[in-house]
């Protein structure tokens, strides 16, 4: 039997992954067609992204997935109407974005670039860095993004920390979880690095206590979510100096509006939600193979834990 693909997503993202997703279902040996419209009850399978008008899936009474085309999935969790389970967007490619941007960041605060780059002609005061193995980094979030970036600085050399909802081992990374571990974390963080789901446990868990526990002058990497930090405390602390400088990728609205205070603040650098983007070629892949597990009565991958919200 032919399987009804509902792709609903905002506007061009059917185009963009109509062909790898066609080939990636091909690959799976599945029957498929890709439709942008369709009658609700005979659609198998919805690929989703929350730019999609589709709030109501109340009519979706055969649908076995919905499959998440964002890692993130705070703007569809709570839907009351969701009651098929909601699979996460977790893709190699995706993984491997987020590495390269937090260890790049990272390591432009660990070398101190930014003096160098904006040196004054005549300002030659060599100073030592620290090599990695002195240099603390947290990465709060250990799920399949914090813990490839934790393992990648580890791999660097760092001296990396971790924390998590649920207690975790991994090689050569010092894991904390839960609220005990909190403290422990931020007080060992030159660098943070903030990798969890925005829901309603950490909204605003990087807030004017927690920034207080860092070391003075650390730096703060946000590619998880606008909402995990209060913007008002970190711009405090900014401006304070308890926080050395902040790289933000993801913003409570987006795009960040041009008179936000984050865009004139010399030691915040703002980057446009592109710390790990999800690409069409990997992403209808991991699609695919989802759907083949399915339909060959295997558990959905990165199913989302709908109570806990992620
Ligand atoms: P994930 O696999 O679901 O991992 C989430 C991690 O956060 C887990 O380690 C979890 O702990 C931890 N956590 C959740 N709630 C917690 C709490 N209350 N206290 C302590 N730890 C908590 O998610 P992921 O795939 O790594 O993605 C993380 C986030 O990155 C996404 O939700 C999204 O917001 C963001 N993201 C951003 C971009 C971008 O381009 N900027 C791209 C993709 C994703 P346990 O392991 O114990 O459950």
């Amino acid at each position: 039997m032919t399987l009804t693909l509902l792709f609903a997503a905002g506007p061009g993202t059917a185009e963009t992954y109509h062909a790898p997703l066609t080939e990636a279902l091909h690959a799976e040996g599945l029957d498929a067609r890709i439709v942008t419209e369709a009658v609700p009850e005979a659609v198998d399978y919805i690929l989703y992204a929350p730019a999609s008008p589709l709030q109501d899936f109340t009519p979706y009474t055969r649908t076995k997935a919905v499959l998440s085309l964002w890692a993130g999935v705070e703007r569809i969790v709570a839907n009351p109407t969701l009651t098929q389970p909601l699979a996460r967007m977790v893709d190699p490619s995706l993984t491997r974005g987020m590495v390269e941007y937090v260890c790049g960041h990272g390591l432009r605060y660990h070398l101190g670039m930014d003096a160098h780059i904006h040196a004054r002609p005549g300002a030659w005061e060599p100073v030592e860095p620290p090599l990695a193995p002195e240099r603390r980094v947290g990465v709060m979030g250990l799920g399949a993004l914090g813990r490839a970036c934790a393992e990648a600085l580890r791999d660097l050399g760092f001296a990396v920390s971790g924390w998590s909802a649920r207690a975790k081992a991994i090689e050569g990374v010092t894991c904390h979880h839960g609220p005990d571990g909190l403290k422990t974390l931020l007080q060992g963080s030159e660098i943070l690095v903030t990798l969890l789901p925005h829901t309603p446990e950490t909204e605003t868990i990087v807030n004017a206590g927690t920034l207080a526990l860092l070391p003075q002058g650390a730096c703060l990497i946000n590619p998880g979510r606008g909402a995990l930090i209060d913007d008002d405390a970190l711009l405090a602390a900014l401006d304070n100096g308890q926080i050395g400088h902040a790289t933000l990728d993801v913003f409570r609205t987006e795009p960040l509006p041009e008179a936000h205070r984050y865009w004139h603040h010399p030691r915040v650098t703002i980057t446009p939600h592109i710390a790990a983007t999800t690409r069409a070629a990997s992403a209808a892949r991991v699609l695919a193979q989802n759907i083949a597990r399915v339909e060959t009565g295997q558990p959905l991958l990165h199913e989302v834990a709908r109570a806990r919200g992620y």
